[in-house]
């Protein structure tokens, strides 16, 4: 576990519901993983200050890095492309498919080159200019930065996705109701965070590969995910059940076994299930 300076640091309250009284539940190096006794939500405690975390996803090399070991971002392109292409199914099945869309933290862009064909207008944000040049041929525009980076005057969306993203975002609550202000009145937000009441979280404890310290601060299960967007006034108005697909040299590293990275192995990608909690929400009227 990388050392941060004590200045680098702090102590939160409980993030949803503002009492100060914890469990620990897991510790990592200076981080903790502690339960708020009042509502039992999961957090970082202490956490790296936003300022330094952010200068962690502007970093060039952060999508080289993506699963904690040698295989970055890119090796995971196709695995990702397939489960991207399942949850696209899913909102297409469901009539959640809106002209505009925007994806908040686009990576290299593998979701949005899936979304390609089913949208007329595609915008992006990212904090790291490498992603953006790799996901450009997938959208119309593209914003470094997040959320607040957004022009202001830019036309409402339709569909706004968040895959992997609330999980590091500060102010939860906040994002939230920012993202609302960007939607349409029937418009939907699509959120997927790593979950985490999960049969992997209980199996591996804090071997759970969702502990990504010091990025991830907040563990989310449905009911609490449930209690931030009522404070936002959205609600969930769909759960999808679906498939996370892993290259299978991925899976056998996790389990300490490394292969040469060009064996047949690396072209079969697994499915799992239950590795994230993916919502769909809309404004509460
Ligand atoms: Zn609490």
């Amino acid at each position: 576990m990388k050392k941060f300076h004590p200045e680098c640091m702090e102590k939160t309250p409980c993030p949803l519901c503002c009492a100060e009284e914890e469990f620990l539940l897991h510790k990592f190096g200076d981080f903790c993983v502690v339960q708020c006794k009042k509502c039992n939500f999961v957090h970082l405690n202490p956490r790296l200050k936003e300022e330094y975390s952010i200068d962690f996803y502007k970093a060039s090399d952060y999508f080289n890095d993506y699963d904690g070991n040698y295989f970055g971002y890119e090796s995971q392109k196709r695995a990702l492309k397939k489960t991207f292409k399942n949850l696209i199914n899913k909102l297409k099945k469901n009539t959640l498919i809106g002209p505009r869309l925007l994806e908040i933290g686009v990576a290299y862009g593998f979701f949005l080159s899936e979304a390609r064909p089913y949208f007329s207008y595609i915008a992006g944000t990212d904090y790291s200019q490498e992603a953006l040049d790799k996901a450009k041929n997938y959208a119309n525009e593209l914003w470094l930065g997040g959320l607040d980076d957004i022009p202001e005057k830019i036309e409402a969306f339709d569909l706004i996705v968040l895959i992997g993203v609330l999980e590091h975002v500060y102010k939860p609550l906040e994002f939230l109701e920012k993202c609302k202000n960007s939607l349409k009145e029937e418009g939907n937000i699509l959120i997927s965070v790593p979950k985490f009441n999960s049969i992997w979280y209980k199996i591996l404890r804090d071997k759970w590969p969702s502990f990504k310290i010091p990025e991830h601060i907040h563990y989310f299960t449905k009911d609490h995910l449930e209690e931030f967007s009522k404070e936002a006034n959205l609600k969930i108005i769909k759960i999808f059940y679906h498939p996370h697909y892993f290259p299978f040299n991925v899976i056998l590293s996790k389990l300490g076994i490394n292969l040469k990275q060009k064996t047949y192995l690396n072209r079969i990608d697994m499915p799992f299930y239950d590795v994230m909690l993916t919502v769909v929400l809309k404004k509460i009227k």
